[in-house]
């Protein structure tokens, strides 16, 4: 248990690393107190975004052990029905745009409770999860996901390959950025898949993180956030090229990329554009993100204010939801529960427990209808729709809604 700061950048190994944004020292973001024992005992691990003046990759140095990160990882992806919607079709579009025949074999890399996976079984694929949170995995094979308890590396895709074959695609969901070594990760999924299949790999594209000012998805487990331009040089040293790519507004902007084993084959030009406007745009320059970061801090006073001010009118503030972002927001604008009353999340096993930093009760969603809030904090802001839609009646009766970023707004 504990961390460990590296010394050079994760993308090109230089040592070039230059501090833009401290999030100062936080717990880790999923790590919910089960119990108010556990506060004085919470570990905190400094939060803080660097840049790497040799190939402009975005990332934590500070690398929190995984087996206290995943172990008992809370966040199930079938809780919220926009992520389940939004799994369903990328199934489908993915068996399509691969020309997968009923059959094909699928892999997925952090699986978590086999959401996706499913989609695919239900296109006909034969499929194999790789899940390395064990209460996640074992729920995912309760549903009829074939799930392997591991943590996923180049000698863990190379015992996979030997032990049950080529696969036709191999997917890594929002993973990529959670690994200290991203290089051996996609090595590891080209093994998976080499000479013919193909690799889909998803993350979060930090240019929207910097457009729309989400800091907030800067947490432990997010050691990378990934421009296109750091991270189309890490997919060439791994031996694969971009076949073609989808920018999709799920967790406020995810960046979805096609790969194929290739050794010579440079990135589609499409790809290869991507790469120049963010270049044109200064994502790649060192003070593009130093301005990010006064904004950031401009972002935590305002909040702050507005809390303060609804405090002093005595009106009641609580939270919806108590994803990882939430908690980097809350710890960094130093929000606990004498401006936050309590929070609510429909996943079972957050309620109950109380947010990590902060420590804020989080109750079922049951909660909001008894204690009647004036103003509800969506935490979750990609979720924002959805979450106003189902709360109507705290709506109905005059209550309001607080959207954090990106900058604090007031909706009624
Ligand atoms: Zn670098």
């Amino acid at each position: 248990m504990g961390s460990h700061r590296r010394k050079s950048c994760r993308v090109c190994s230089g040592s070039d690393l230059r501090s833009v944004l401290d999030l100062g020292a936080q717990p880790c973001a999923n790590a919910l107190p089960a119990d108010p024992k556990d506060f004085e005992t919470e570990a905190r691990y400094p939060l803080e975004l660097f840049i790497c003046e040799g190939c402009a990759h975005l990332q934590l140095i500070d690398v929190v052990d995984p087996e206290e990160l995943f172990g008992h990882y809370l966040y199930l992806t079938g809780t919220s029905s926009t992520m389940r919607r939004h799994f369903e079709r990328y199934a489908k579009a993915m068996t399509e745009r691969c020309g997968l025949a009923p059959g094909a074999r699928v892999v997925e890399v952090a699986s978590n409770d086999g959401c996706l996976l499913a989609g695919f079984q239900a296109e006909g694929a034969q499929v194999l999860g790789i899940e390395p949170a064990r209460n996640v995995a074992e729920q995912a094979r309760a549903s009829g996901v074939e799930t392997l308890s591991l943590f996923f590396d180049e000698d863990c895709a190379r015992t996979v390959r030997e032990e049950r074959g080529a696969f036709d695609l191999a997917v890594a969901n929002n993973v990529l950025a959670h690994v200290d070594d991203p290089l051996g990760f996609l090595k590891g999924l080209r093994r998976l898949v080499e000479p013919r299949g193909r690799v889909v790999v998803e993350v979060p594209w930090a240019g929207q993180m910097f457009d729309k000012l989400e800091f907030d998805t800067i947490y432990h487990e997010h050691l990378s956030c990934f421009l296109a331009g750091p991270l189309g040089a890490l997919i060439r040293r791994a031996g694969m090229a971009v076949e073609e790519y989808w920018h999709k507004p799920v967790h406020g902007g995810t960046l979805r990329l096609l790969l194929s084993p290739s050794d010579e084959g440079q990135h589609a030009a499409p790809f290869r554009k991507l790469v120049e406007t963010e270049n044109a745009r200064g994502l790649h320059d060192t003070r593009s993100w130093e301005a990010f970061a006064e904004k950031a801090i401009g972002l935590r006073d305002a909040l702050t204010d507005l809390l303060e001010n609804e405090h002093e009118a005595g009106r009641v503030v609580a939270g919806y939801g108590a994803p990882a972002k939430g908690n980097t927001l809350l710890n960094f604008c130093g929000i606990g529960p004498e401006r936050l009353a309590f929070t609510v999340d429909k996943n079972p096993l957050k309620a109950g427990r109380w947010t990590p930093g902060s420590h804020i009760p989080i109750f079922p969603p049951e909660v909001i209808e008894e204690r009647k809030p004036d103003l509800l904090l969506i935490l979750p802001w990609n979720l924002a729709e959805e979450i106003m839609e189902q709360e109507d009646s705290h709506r109905a009766r005059g209550g309001r809604f607080l959207i954090p970023i990106p900058e604090p707004r007031i909706l009624t």
